[in-house]
């Protein structure tokens, strides 16, 4: 089993979220920056963030697209996210976690200020990535139900 898949499912829907990163929008994606929440998705469906975008609100969770690594962290705490279901590409995930060995079931953080599941990204793109988004909407669904 994935780490932290139990005390995730522990954390109240409300203080769940998803976050995904730039590089999975479109060329001419429609969202604006906020120092707050990030990229504001329009819903636009230039790209299939908006997709879960909509997912996410159906379902009660928070959702955001993140412009670098560093403003998680500090959404997390703004926006009083326990636990967050993310796509990471290799290079992101060992450049930002400490003491980190990635193994069969997922990422074991020596310290951690939100519980995480990660999809990995296709490769390692800023510009252009991609991810298994039926994965990810299926992860998204159970998370909302307290059963991932
Ligand atoms: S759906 Fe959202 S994230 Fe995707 S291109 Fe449109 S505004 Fe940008």
């Amino acid at each position: 089993m994935p780490y932290y898949r139990d005390a995730f499912n522990r954390v109240e829907l409300s203080k769940k979220a998803v976050i995904l990163q730039h590089c999975l929008t479109a060329d001419k994606c429609a969202a604006r920056f906020s120092k707050n929440d990030g990229l504001i998705c329009k819903k636009c469906m230039q790209c299939r963030c908006g997709e879960i975008h909509v997912l996410c609100e159906e379902l009660g969770l928070q959702f955001y697209i993140f412009p670098s690594a560093n403003f998680t962290g500090r959404l997390a705490v703004r926006k009083d996210i326990a636990a967050a279901i993310g796509v990471a590409c290799d290079y992101e995930i060992q450049r930002g976690i400490k003491s980190t060995r990635i193994r069969g079931n997922g990422v074991h953080l020596s310290s951690r200020r939100l519980i995480p599941q990660v999809i990995m990204a296709a490769r390692y793109d800023c510009i252009d990535n991609d991810v298994d988004w039926e994965k990810l909407k299926k992860m998204i669904v159970s998370a909302a139900k307290g059963a991932l």
